[in-house]
């Protein structure tokens, strides 16, 4: 137990961490957050004004020539140690991730587990970090290369990885020697405190990680402030197209991702249990709010019948209930006003003419009747130009399109505006190449339905699922944090007279 997680010391209203420190706001303004399992108020938190973000900036800029200057391998020792802290204190940040959030806290373990995979990779930051060098580039003359941070750098997340997502940006722009301003969703600001405090006691010096709280005022004086030099972003399609757009106005380094609407294609020869679990999985995990949950099915020549049947059978058997109770599978949505989205939806499914096969509109958890909660919800008969189809519902809806060949299933995901993820399911190695190499989507599995690449691996979806041209962690993100410059060298100076022309080799 410590100030975060005991609700005796639980501070009324979360503050900001900068400069090495919980620092209260100035802004008289902030939001609640609560417990969605129960829909109870369970704290509240600050959100900041242009004045604060100011403070968070300052901190960062003062705090940037010192970092800059520490060797590589430095920065990479306070990595490690930061790297065994979040180890020791997983359980904690997933109970921290599940009470703001709503998973459950096996899911939430597993998804800080992904984030601190990204520690483990900024570890190697002397090696990924290294120039290069050639000799004799010119006669007496060599050149290399060395890659810079840019300065003050900032991140904006979405709420639906309390940890993980924050996980794929601050070690990357830390390790290659940026300071780093963090704005959580201020649905789940706790595990950014947490975060941050761990990484003090690793030995990070103040000002180098900040975090400050809020909704677009907020957002906004950061992605504005002159001093701000790269910023990354998670979350829906319109904000991201707005940040990258008004960074790309002041000249910030910009990577922003968008929302998703992942197809999971089913070939007549796959194992169909095999895929049935896959899919279940990939759709009700984490009550379908990730960004890499499967929301289409495309059933391709005679699967349908057969395949809704298997996931029907699966999913009701799923335990719906609170994130931290022993047994519960798919926890609550993360507020009431998405609750009442996603049951919208499925209203519009059923009007527009799809088949109801599951109906989670009704699903109530007895003594949590508070609780945003959705049971698992799946339609037959979905077409193009639905709503249930054409847009990101973000909850435990699966929609199942069926389809006469692999040809057409390729067409449909082709043609959808969202392009992060996609699955194929199939036992021929053939149609599995076709389906990668011709398929306009930025991850992609085979026979894996959650294809999120590892640490170091870099992630990013294609299209309106991302704007920007880098992804997030991996070499990407290390490309992303840094300037290449390059330099040539020459120590001799025998040669003399002016060469007006361009120098050659000759
Ligand atoms: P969101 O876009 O509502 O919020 C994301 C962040 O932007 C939050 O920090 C929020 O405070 C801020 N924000 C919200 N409205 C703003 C505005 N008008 N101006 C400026 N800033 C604003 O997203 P969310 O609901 O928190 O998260 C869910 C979305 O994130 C889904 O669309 C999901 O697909 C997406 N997501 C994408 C990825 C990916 O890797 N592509 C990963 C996780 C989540």
């Amino acid at each position: 137990m410590n100030q975060a997680t005991d609700p005796k010391l639980l501070t009324p209203t979360v503050p900001y961490w900068i400069n090495g420190q919980r620092t209260d706001a100035t802004s008289a303004r902030s939001g609640e957050v609560t417990n969605p399992a129960t829909g109870a108020v369970i704290r509240r938190v600050a959100f900041a004004n242009a004045k604060d973000i100011d403070t968070a900036v300052a901190a960062a800029k003062a705090a940037f020539p010192a970092w800059r200057a520490t060797p590589p391998l430095r920065r990479a020792r306070v990595m490690q140690k930061f790297l065994a802290l979040m180890q020791a204190n997983l359980d904690e940040l997933a109970r921290l991730a599940s009470q703001e959030h709503g998973k459950t806290v096996a899911d939430a373990v597993g998804s800080v587990t992904r984030g601190i995979e990204v520690i483990e990779f900024a570890c190697g930051i002397p090696h990924l970090q290294k120039g290069e060098h050639s000799e004799n580039v010119g006669t007496d003359v060599d050149c290399h290369t060395l890659r810079q941070p840019l300065g003050v750098c900032v991140g904006i997340t979405p709420f639906n990885f309390p940890a993980m997502v924050p996980l794929w940006m601050f070690p990357v722009a830390i390790a290659t020697g940026n300071t780093f301003i963090l704005k959580p969703s201020e649905k789940v600001p706790s595990c950014s405190m947490r975060m941050a405090e761990l990484f003090k006691e690793a030995g990070l010096p103040d000002g180098v990680f900040n975090v400050v709280h809020g909704d677009k005022e907020a957002v906004d004086a950061l992605i504005t402030h002159k001093d701000v030099k790269a910023v990354s972003f998670v979350g829906s399609t319109p904000i991201a197209q707005y940040i990258y757009e008004t960074c790309a106005k002041t000249g910030k380094r910009v990577q922003a991702l968008g929302g998703a609407k992942n197809h999971a294609v089913v070939l007549p020869d796959a194992d169909l249990d095999f895929a049935a679990d896959a899919l279940v999985g990939a759709g009700y995990g984490s009550a379908g709010e990730r960004c890499m949950a499967i929301s289409v099915v495309v059933a391709v020549g005679g699967v349908g019948d057969a395949l809704i049947a298997k996931v029907k059978e699966k999913a009701l058997k799923i335990q719906v209930g609170p994130g931290d109770k022993p047994g519960v599978e798919m926890g609550p949505l993360v507020s009431r006003a998405h609750q009442a989205k996603v049951k919208a939806y499925i209203d519009a499914g059923e009007k527009a003419g799809a088949t109801l096969v599951m109906d989670g509109r009704k699903t109530v958890v007895p003594g949590y009747e508070g609780g945003f909660y959705v049971g698992t919800t799946l339609f037959d008969g979905v077409k193009p130009g639905m709503s249930i189809y054409d847009e990101e519902i973000f909850g435990p809806v699966l929609s199942v399109v069926r389809v006469d060949a692999l040809e057409d299933a390729i067409k449909l995901v082709n043609d959808c505006p969202f392009a992060n993820g996609t699955a194929v399911f199939t036992a021929s190695g053939g149609a599995a190449r076709k389906f990668e190499t011709e398929i306009e989507v930025g991850m992609v599995g085979v026979n894996v339905p959650i294809p999120v690449p590892m640490a170091f691996f870099s992630f990013g979806g294609w299209k309106s699922s991302i704007f920007g041209d880098y992804s997030v962690h991996g070499m990407d993100g290390v490309r992303f944090y840094t300037r290449p410059k390059v330099v040539t060298t020459r120590w001799t100076t025998t040669e003399t007279g002016p060469r007006l022309n361009m120098p050659t080799l000759g």
